[in-house]
């Protein structure tokens, strides 16, 4: 196998690699250095705000937003150039998520013509600098029990916003603590004395000389672990009057008279669909931790690379660290999870493009695509942010001492990525949406299987309990093996269509499971739901990951279908196995476990493992280089070719930054399409 770096590089760029190539030319000029060590916060939150109005003046924001009002219209390109965005300073990212992401796509999303008229443009340009104010400190999770109220008062044609208890003050909001002056605030909507659910306002909490609006309460949540260069602050209100057109009213109006209306009539419903307006947050999130893993793994797998220490007796040559096996297994599987995480997110960005910039579509077409959209996007979030977590981690120890230096960046990535797994939805309730979801459109096609299907799934599912139960499960194992002697040849361990269909198996064998479970609750005579959902938390959460990882697998293989080069077929189809199957490493007692595999098999994916391990550890540097993490922006001497950090670029600290909207048309606009 030999890899082309520069044609891989082209291909992870994929049809965006504009958008990319044009983040990182802004990125990698001196106004945004990165430094070893974040300055202070005062200075830091400074530096963070400066340098987000230089991006907003190049115009990339303004992907984001319709062409009617100024913007340009592409989500999937100005999702991509935030995930680019994600290899420089976090909190550069965080802040301009707040800004343009949350705050802006509350606007856009739950807001209407006027809402898009009024603000779109100065939000693009961050003469607005808003806010998204969602969380209370009573409610983070849980935010249709948010306490923050926004009552009608049909005789001055306004809503009063009030914080009634200390636990509906809105916490850790992005940009409240300096800079924003308008916040999207959710709040618990009354008209005429009844309460309407979950809306959301737009309430302007500091006035043009930067002081808090009267009867906005103020205040700054300090230092947090990591993302010191954002504001986060505290917001109560008292009595705090806002116009009626204030209410961002696509899904509900109120009238002057006090008359509530909206055209979805559950109020259930009617939260779920303003929240599912809002998945490119999570979208976004979800690629910017895959950047930030990026940036860790070519940071530590290029210092393996270099590092040399111990070798063999009858040498004086030490050996790199990347050359021993327990190094290559640290690292190079968690390389392989990347990119398929990378090819995965891909996917999740062509979605939300289709369906966010689509029109004309059925609406009951619309909404089946913006579910499984949410879906999806909650699961690849939950899993990519972990996958960061574990794997900065795994670089910080691999690097040694060295990774532990500042300069180095490790310790400013964990800390910075840390909190992914929580803002945007907690990956533990965002995997028990995916579960939901799942069950559902389980219990649908159970309903449609029809009698003899269904008696074919009762037999099997009895078949394999009895195999799982039997004291004789490697006689068993055996007697299936001879039945289908394939299963249990070396090479079928390398096999795609093999790995599809344990992974597939596996989804289906716990989802069925968490529906028997389930099922077998309900059946009791006063059970109650939520006790028996309560009681199987643990398996649905099982099931929704094995989802999510069939899914990654799913996509992997549809990049590889679209390599043309044959090359780089070869070096996919490499990475995908050591994915899969140290996926399924992973969980091979659980695979033993349920009569899936023999013990004999279980040793075999080990071994196998090690030999992919074996094979990609040549090309672990090419494999980072096709990252494209331009020198300026990794920054890191332990984690830059030859070792010391170019910390120059180009182009002069004066010169004019490239405007994306220029670039578009330079090129020609079909290159986006
Ligand atoms: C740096 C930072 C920036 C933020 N920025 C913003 C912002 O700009 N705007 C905004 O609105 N919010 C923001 N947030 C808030 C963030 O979205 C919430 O912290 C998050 O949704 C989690 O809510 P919580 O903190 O109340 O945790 P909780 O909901 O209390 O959860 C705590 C733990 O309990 C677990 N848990 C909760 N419920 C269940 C259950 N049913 N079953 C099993 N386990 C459960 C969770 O998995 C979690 O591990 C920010 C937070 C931080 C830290």
């Amino acid at each position: 196998m030999s890899v082309d770096a520069v044609a891989l590089w082209r291909f992870l760029d994929g049809e965006y690699a504009i958008v990319r190539e044009h983040v990182r030319s802004v990125l990698s000029r001196p106004a945004f250095a990165t430094y070893a060590a974040a300055p202070p916060t005062e200075r830091y939150r400074e530096q963070v705000s400066e340098r987000a109005r230089i991006l907003a003046a190049t115009g990339g924001p303004s992907l984001l937003y319709p062409q009617e009002f100024g913007g340009l219209g592409r989500v999937g390109a100005a999702i991509t150039g935030f995930e680019t965005l994600a290899h420089s300073d976090l909190s550069l990212l965080v802040k301009c998520g707040v800004q343009f992401g949350l705050f802006g796509g509350a606007v856009h999303h739950l807001g209407t013509r006027k809402h898009h008229e009024a603000y779109l443009q100065k939000i693009a340009s961050l003469e607005l600098p808003g806010c998204f104010a969602m969380s209370e400190t009573g409610h983070g999770s849980n935010v249709q029990q948010v306490e923050t109220t926004a009552t009608y008062d049909a005789d001055a044609g306004e809503f009063v916003i009030e914080s009634p208890t200390e636990s509906a003050r809105k916490d850790y909001i992005g940009n409240v603590a300096l800079d924003g002056r308008m916040a999207a605030v959710f709040c618990q909507l009354v008209v005429g004395g009844e309460s309407r659910g979950v809306h959301a306002l737009l309430v302007p909490i500091r006035d043009e000389g930067g002081s808090p609006v009267e009867g906005v309460e103020i205040t700054d949540c300090g230092e947090k672990l990591g993302l010191n260069g954002v504001d986060n602050g505290r917001l109560m209100f008292h009595s705090v009057r806002v116009d009626r057109d204030a209410l961002l009213d696509r899904y509900a109006e109120v009238t002057p008279e006090g008359e509530y209306r909206s055209p979805i009539e559950n109020e259930n419903r009617r939260f779920f669909t303003m929240l599912g307006t809002l998945v490119q947050g999570r979208v976004s999130v979800g690629g910017a931790s895959i950047s930030a893993t990026k940036s860790a793994l070519a940071i530590a797998i290029r210092h393996g690379a270099r590092r040399r220490q111990f070798g063999p007796p009858d040498s004086d040559e030490e050996l790199p660290l990347l050359d021993f096996r327990v190094h290559q297994r640290r690292l190079l599987p968690a390389l392989a999870t990347t990119y398929a995480l990378h090819f995965a997110q891909e996917r999740v960005v062509a979605e939300l493009d289709r369906i966010f910039g689509s029109i004309g579509e059925g609406e009951e077409e619309a909404e089946r695509d913006r579910r499984e959209l949410e879906t999806r996007a909650a699961g690849l979030k939950a899993i990519a942010t972990w996958h960061a977590t574990e794997t900065i981690q795994t670089c910080r120890e691999a690097c040694g001492g060295a990774g532990y230096l500042s300069e180095n960046r490790l310790g400013e990535l964990k800390a910075d990525t840390d909190v992914f797994t929580t803002f945007e939805g907690d990956n533990t309730i965002l995997l028990q949406l995916v579960a939901k979801s799942l069950l559902t459109g389980y219990r649908d096609e159970f309903e449609e299987l029809g009698p003899m299907a269904t008696a074919g799934f009762v037999v099997s599912q009895a078949w394999e309990t009895m195999v799982e139960r039997s004291a004789g499960r490697e006689l068993i194992q055996r007697l299936t093996d001879d039945l289908v002697p394939s299963r249990e040849r070396d090479e079928d361990l390398i096999d795609r269509e093999y790995q599809l269909g344990l992974f597939r198996w596996r989804e289906e064998h716990v989802l069925s499971g968490a529906a028997r479970r389930l099922r077998r609750g309900m059946s009791d005579d006063g059970a109650d739901p939520f006790e028996v959902f309560n009681d199987c938390q643990d398996h649905v959460l099982v099931a929704a990951r094995a989802h999510v990882h069939r899914e990654i697998l799913e996509d992997f293989c549809a990049a590889i279908e679209r390599a043309e080069d044959a090359e780089l077929r070869t070096v996919l189809e490499r990475l995908c196995d050591l994915y899969a199957l140290s996926e399924l490493e992973r969980d091979r007692a659980w695979l033993q476990e349920h009569g899936r595999i023999s013990s004999t098999r279980s040793k075999m994916l080990t071994r196998t493992v090690n030999g992919l391990c074996a094979s990609v550890r040549p090309h672990a540097e090419d494999l980072v280089d096709a990252f494209g993490i331009p020198d300026e922006l990794l920054a890191a001497p332990i984690g830059i070719p030859g070792g010391e950090a170019s910390r120059t670029s180009s182009a002069e600290i004066g010169d004019e930054l490239p405007n994306v909207r220029e670039i578009l048309e330079r090129v020609g606009e079909e290159v986006l399409q």
